[in-house]
């Protein structure tokens, strides 16, 4: 996404899934830490779920406290991005100089690839591959280690392949909105709508069992069931909903009911 495009301008060096690259990174480099200092990270709708629940705090207390809203230019699309602290080094609120991420577990997706960058916004639903390139920054030693990865290996020791499938619907939205004529403006209501399900779960939840969303449309019991307790199926079934309300993609998982 956005947060890993390369600053330069410079077309990056395309990568697929089998390419190689040489990096480690662990407490011994001298630079420990410093890639989270000044950083611009965007957050994916699971990175939110995640780092809220590991913080034991609410969706609205997380978007509050440690993030910014963004809107994302090129699919003209709400993002949102973590908010640095007012330090001299613009610290991630998440990083201790010593131990280093308190969150590493449930770190942003993001962290997880770095050294990698994806071309995510320049592939869809369409069958073409993602594609990846090198973020090499100045003060990274990582490069000079000995170890040797596959992209796909990275991948899957980072944890990302798992994080990617859950936001696959996310990025599918913003590719869809991405393809569509400059002149096509979602409505602020329909940015609110997409803000709220793909990164305040609280507040879809809130939307889907206390507002008149089930009398409105057809959902099965079984969908209601696993969306109750599994919030992550909830994300995904908001994805849904939205490609067909702003979209019309799928509309006919959801159906209105022929009484509403
Ligand atoms: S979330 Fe963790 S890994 Fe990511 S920038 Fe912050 S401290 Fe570093
Ligand atoms: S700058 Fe590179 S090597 Fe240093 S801590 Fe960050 S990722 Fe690891």
């Amino acid at each position: 996404m956005e947060q890993n495009c390369q600053p330069s301008g410079i077309p990056p060096e395309q990568m697929t899934m089998k390419s190689e690259f040489t990096f480690a990174c662990h407490k011994d480099v001298e630079c420990f830490t410093r890639c989270c200092r000044g950083i611009d990270i965007m957050l994916t709708p699971y990175d939110i779920l995640t780092m809220r629940k590991k913080l034991g705090i609410t969706s609205d207390q997380f978007l509050s406290t440690f993030t910014t809203p963004q809107i994302l230019e090129k699919a003209d699309m709400p993002v949102v991005t973590l908010k640095l602290l007012e330090d001299e080094r613009k610290s991630c609120p998440f990083v201790e100089d010593h131990t280093g991420c308190t969150i590493y577990e449930d770190r942003p997706t993001t962290c997880r690839y770095y050294p990698l960058g994806v071309g995510a916004l320049s592939y869809s639903d369409d069958g073409k591959d993602p594609f990846f390139f090198m973020v090499k920054e100045g003060h990274c030693m990582g490069f000079k280690e000995k170890k040797t990865w596959q992209v796909a290996e990275w991948r899957e020791d980072q944890g990302v392949d798992l994080r990617d499938k859950v936001n696959q619907g996310w990025l599918e939205l913003m590719v869809r909105k991405k393809s569509l004529p400059a002149s096509m403006k979602l409505s602020e209501q329909s940015k609110q709508m997409f803000f709220m399900v793909c990164y305040n779960i609280d507040a879809f939840s809130r939307f889907v069992f206390e507002s008149t969303f089930l009398q409105r449309y057809e959902v099965s019991q079984e969908t209601i069931e696993s969306i109750k307790t599994d919030e992550v199926k909830l994300l995904q079934f908001g994805f849904d909903w939205l490609k067909a309300s702003l979209f019309h993609t799928g509309k006919d998982s959801f159906q209105l009911k022929k009484t509403a």
